[in-house]
């Protein structure tokens, strides 16, 4: 798991500022839950081949009254989840009161925390700093995070601890088999799904997992074939069902997104789609990750039900419905079996390679059947394509105008592609570009 960097400090200090500058590698995956967390922010950067996470606490505040309560609201679990956090003051406004009630609340906590004074451009540096080192963080160091000076360090600095490591598992499966992330909000049914798809017949559960920081690994057979269960509830840890899960975690959920080749996300019939429901699935498209849906608590519940619940996902969920649906009951084992099949369309569909042939061939006849429109008198040429990159595959269209396709136009090549090469159970992204 890649080292999280929680920003923690009074409104307008300067987190988001330096948040953005941490997360601007090309890399970069920024999620935005503000149904789950409020107003915290995550993002992924890169730094001298190490990989971390940012999450940016959002404001706390900073009403003298109320800032412990907000701060034992907001920030608290995001430092919770942090292994450095990096505390933010003003050096143009000097020392303030806020400061000074979020510093109280640092101390008491175990985790390594640097004090970063920001906005120190264009100040002297020595007397903009003396003022801080009554908070008892340790020594203040000076950024200006507008202007990157001294951030780079800083952050390599921070980070010294922490082994390099790869940031990403690679696209094929190796022998190890497919990665699946079971994720979903808390009480959808992760931990009864897990355990059922881990003690069907004929499964194999190698029990020396490979135990990473917090994120666990569960290789295991079926029917022969190699899988890994990438596990965020950690289910295999509890000794019984009756200990207690542990507590959700994002963090662990957007690192599982990241690991595994596939993600099955859990939704809960008996509550419908809820907001929570919805960011995480937009993490996972921004993602670019391979998706199951799996409607779970299926038991019990009428047919009309379910063809309501159908209808809503997609009316709500149009934007992953690149996702195959399976309404299960993981308490009774229902259907689960039957999300393995999906499971293997999606990578392979996410891995597939073709070549710059058929996929120019492909588009040829798109466009024989229905023209582009023509753009200032001339119309929009599009000439071949080919591909750009797999998981998620990148399909790259060359032309002339291409800039100027209307967005219509994009989604009928889209679909085009997409149920020419039956392609289903991942994003595919396209990359238009004129030339000469
Ligand atoms: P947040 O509320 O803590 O997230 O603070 P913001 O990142 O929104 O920054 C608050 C204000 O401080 C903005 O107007 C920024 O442009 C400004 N600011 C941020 N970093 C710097 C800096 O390094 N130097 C100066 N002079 N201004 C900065
Ligand atoms: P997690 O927090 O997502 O890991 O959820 P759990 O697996 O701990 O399940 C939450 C609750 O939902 C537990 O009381 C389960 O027994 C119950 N549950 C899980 N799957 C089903 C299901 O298929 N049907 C019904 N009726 N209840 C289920």
């Amino acid at each position: 798991m890649n080292p999280v960097i929680a920003l923690v400090g009074r409104p307008n200090v300067g987190k988001s500022t330096l948040f953005n500058r941490l997360t601007r590698s090309r890399d970069a995956l920024v999620a935005d839950f503000p149904g789950l967390t409020r107003d915290r922010k995550y993002g992924n950067g890169m730094l001298g081949g190490k990989a971390y996470t940012v999450i940016d606490t959002g404001g706390i505040s900073g009403d003298e009254e109320g800032i412990d309560a907000a701060m034992a609201e907001q920030s608290l679990q995001a430092i919770d989840e942090a292994d450095i956090v990096l505390f933010m003051v003003d050096g143009r406004s000097g020392l303030n009161v806020a400061d000074e009630a979020i510093a109280n609340h640092l101390r008491v906590n175990q985790k390594k925390t640097w004090l970063v004074v920001n906005k120190t451009d264009g100040l002297e540096e020595h007397s903009a700093m003396a003022d801080f080192w009554q908070l008892g963080i340790g020594e203040p160091r000076s950024i200006a995070a507008a202007h990157g000076r001294n951030v780079t360090s800083l952050i390599e600095e921070v980070l010294d601890p922490f082994p390099e490591r790869d940031p990403d598992i690679p696209a094929d499966t190796g022998a190890s088999g497919i990665h699946i992330g079971v994720i979903g909000r808390p009480n959808v049914g992760k931990s009864t799904l897990v355990n059922r798809l881990l003690g069907e017949d004929r499964v194999v559960v190698f029990d020396e997992a490979g135990t990473t920081r917090d994120a666990i690994e569960i290789p295991f057979e079926r029917r022969g074939k190699p899988y890994v269960l990438v596990d965020t509830a950690g289910v295999r840890r509890r000794k019984n069902v009756r200990e207690v899960a542990e507590k959700f975690s994002i963090i662990k959920t957007l690192e599982a997104i990241k690991e595994c080749h596939v993600a099955v996300m859990v939704l809960d019939a008996r509550s419908g789609l809820v907001e929570q429901d919805l960011h995480l699935l937009d993490y996972v498209l921004t993602s670019g990750r391979a998706l199951v849906l799996a409607v779970n608590k299926w038991d019990g519940l009428e047919h009309e039900a379910k063809e309501k619940m159908r209808a809503e996902i997609k009316r709500r969920l149009g934007f992953a419905d690149y996702a195959e649906l399976h309404f299960i009951s993981a308490l009774h084992g229902t259907a689960v079996g039957d999300l393995y099949p999906s499971i293997e369309r999606a990578f392979e569909s996410a891995n597939s390679h073709w070549s710059t042939n058929r996929l120019t061939n492909i588009l040829r006849d798109a466009v024989e059947q229905h023209q582009p429109p023509m753009i200032h008198g001339r119309r929009i040429k599009l000439r071949m394509a080919h591909q750009g990159g797999t998981n998620p595959p990148i399909i790259v269209v060359h032309g002339n105008q291409t800039d100027s396709l209307p967005e219509a136009y994009k989604r009928y090549l889209t679909n085009t592609f997409r149920k020419v090469l039956k392609v289903r159970g991942t994003p595919m992204r396209f990359e238009f570009r004129s030339g000469k």
